[in-house]
């Protein structure tokens, strides 16, 4: 087991809308060790990148973040001013978000971009070494010619090439810690698992720790050593990737695993969870996902569940786990 990088405690992130306060994160926590790849997965509107934001302090007004901790190297974070964060963002931790052409600036060349970056983070390198350091990082994305695409503006490039660049930037500074939010939704299918790929074998080799964050649980269940499964700003489901994948205790887990083809398996229908994720302004007073849950008993409309550990390492937000992927 690795030395603990990142451990978040009862994260809290509320916002005080006109219409009422919606609870986006509600009391999560979770960590993630050296070298680890922890997806975060749930439907669209479960708090996901609500929790990367908070992590990171980039939530705005009407917003309010609370937690216990959050301890990142051993240092919390939680506690740290605007100035002190934003030697952090970027350097020890850096993101990577759903769409590419947003997250690059249209009017600059990806060299100067990239250099930006070696700027604002590494300090004290001569312009020979910056403009070496943006071919490396090029080329370890698996850009082609990176020489000659140094400048190059990013509508020359294709959606899948715009997003290695975004990659490439993510890891200018040699940071500890990716955040990747949805980073391939907005591509085709054969570009994201290359993009995916590329991402798990330069975070292992670069001994960064990376969260990746999608509502798709294939993409997950390919790559992440730990799984948390969010709804309606909850974790209701964590555990290593086979407890999540194979031993899932959470009728919602087991839903979205329904609905996901599997490799190796006989054709067989998907299914999707029917309903629809509650309003966050509305929330059940019970479990949350006691309206959608075949499995709903009178208690789940009640009384809210608390967390059951199954196993070392596996827990699960219901009063009647699934056994085997079946009610008790
Ligand atoms: P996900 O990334 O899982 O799709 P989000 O983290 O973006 O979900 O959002 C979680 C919830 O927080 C949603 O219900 C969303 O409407 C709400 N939310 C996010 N940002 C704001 C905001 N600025 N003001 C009010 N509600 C917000
Ligand atoms: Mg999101």
């Amino acid at each position: 087991m690795g030395k603990t990088l990142l451990q978040v405690e009862n994260l809290r992130t509320y916002f005080h809308t006109f219409r009422g306060v919606v609870k986006a994160v509600d009391g999560i926590s979770f960590s993630l060790d050296e070298g680890q790849v922890l997806g975060i997965v749930g439907e669209s509107g479960s708090g996901k990148s609500v929790t990367s934001f908070s992590v990171l302090k980039l939530v705005e007004s009407p917003g309010v973040v609370e937690s216990d901790h959050i301890y990142f190297q051993g240092e919390d974070i939680g506690a740290k001013s605007e100035k002190e964060m934003m030697k952090i963002r970027g350097k020890d931790i850096s993101m990577v978000f759903q769409d590419p052409m947003t997250s690059l600036n249209p009017l600059y060349t990806i060299e100067k971009q990239i250099t930006e970056m070696l700027d604002l983070h590494q300090r004290g390198m001569t312009k020979k070494q910056k403009r070496e350091r943006c071919v490396e990082l090029l080329r370890m994305v698996g850009i082609p010619n990176p020489e000659s695409r140094l400048k190059s503006y990013p509508h020359q490039f294709s959606g899948g090439m715009r997003q290695r660049v975004i990659i490439a930037i993510a890891l200018a500074a040699d940071p500890k810690l990716i955040i990747a939010d949805e980073p391939t939704t907005a591509l085709d299918v054969t570009i994201q698992a290359q993009i995916l790929k590329l991402m798990e074998r330069l975070v292992r080799e670069q001994d960064a720790s990376l969260i990746l964050i999608t509502h798709d649980l294939a993409v997950v269940s390919q790559m992440a050593d730990r799984i948390l499964v969010m709804y309606c700003g909850k974790i209701v489901e964590s555990g290593s990737r086979d407890d999540i994948i194979h031993r899932s205790a959470h009728p919602y887990t087991a839903g979205l695993l329904r609905s996901i083809p599997r490799m190796g398996e006989e054709q067989r229908r998907l299914d999707s969870i029917p309903g629809m994720v509650p309003s966050m302004l509305d929330l059940p007073q019970g479990c949350c996902f006691a309206p959608r849950c075949k499995y709903c008993r009178e208690l789940c409309r009640v009384k809210m569940p608390e967390d059951h550990q199954t196993a070392e390492g596996h827990t699960v937000c219901c009063h009647y786990p699934l056994v085997g992927g079946e009610a008790e």
